[in-house]
């Protein structure tokens, strides 16, 4: 999944700066770990540029201490996540900032406008959220942060976008839809929940989901090829999606 979001992400920026390997290229080389960081900051005005990606639990803490020392702990605590809290352990997460001469490694500028705008808008096509909005804060405990996406996939991404839910509202909302009694349909998708059970390791859900006569998928084209993407909820069971090819 972590080579993933950065493929999808890739594509993304091609999209925006109309560019090829080119902007991939030179957004790479500025995409910034937590320890490179101090490296960062030969930047072209109007560009975007990667401030964090991946950290290991050990960045993670750094920056954590560091930010204790330099911003104080109600700062920290609402900006920084605890060390094994943060979605950038995951490599699903990605900071951004637009290129200024100064950026700020823990709120870094992403404005409304611009070149970061148009990122923001065409994100959900690629599989990645805006994660922590300011009306979500109560939700998912993290001030806001314009800069910070997070990698969901398609089409989770867009219905995320459509109904305005937090990836915490998200998880639980999915959990109605129970995967073989009635899934959601979204486009060529089937989404489903299924709980996890004990020490059951095996899962027979599509074999029973096809042989179900209404919510057979012969909706999503019987003849197409399936693709089932298989995500655990990081709570209590796992996310199905099956999308016809
Ligand atoms: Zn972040």
């Amino acid at each position: 999944m972590e080579k993933k979001s950065a493929k999808m992400l890739q594509l993304l920026l091609k999209e925006i700066t109309g560019d090829t390997e080119q902007a991939w290229e030179s957004f790479r080389r500025r995409a910034q770990t937590a320890v490179e960081r101090e490296s960062q900051i030969h930047q072209k005005p109007g560009e975007i540029a990667g401030v964090s990606g991946y950290r290991t639990k050990k960045e993670q803490k750094e920056i954590f201490e560091n930010s204790l020392m330099e911003n104080g702990r109600e700062f920290t605590e609402t900006y920084v996540a605890f060390p094994d809290h943060s979605e950038h352990q995951t490599g699903l997460a990605m900071d951004l900032a637009e290129n200024r001469p100064e950026i700020d490694f823990i709120r870094p500028e992403f404005p409304r406008y611009g070149i970061c705008q148009r990122f923001r808008e065409r994100a959900s096509a690629y599989g990645f959220v805006e994660r922590y909005k300011t009306e979500k804060q109560k939700i998912t405990g993290i001030g806001s942060e314009p800069w910070h996406f997070r990698y969901v996939g398609t089409p989770h991404a867009k219905i995320m976008e459509k109904t305005g839910l937090a990836l915490e509202e998200y998880i639980q909302w999915l959990k109605q839809f129970d995967l073989t009694v009635h899934p959601l349909t979204w486009k060529q998708y089937r989404i489903g929940y299924v709980r996890a059970r004990g020490a059951v390791t095996e899962w027979k859900g599509l074999t029973a989901l096809q042989k179900t006569g209404e919510h057979s998928l012969s909706g999503i084209g019987a003849e197409a090829e399936l693709q089932t993407v298989i995500s655990g909820n990081n709570a209590d069971g796992f996310i199905i999606t099956i999308a016809a090819l």
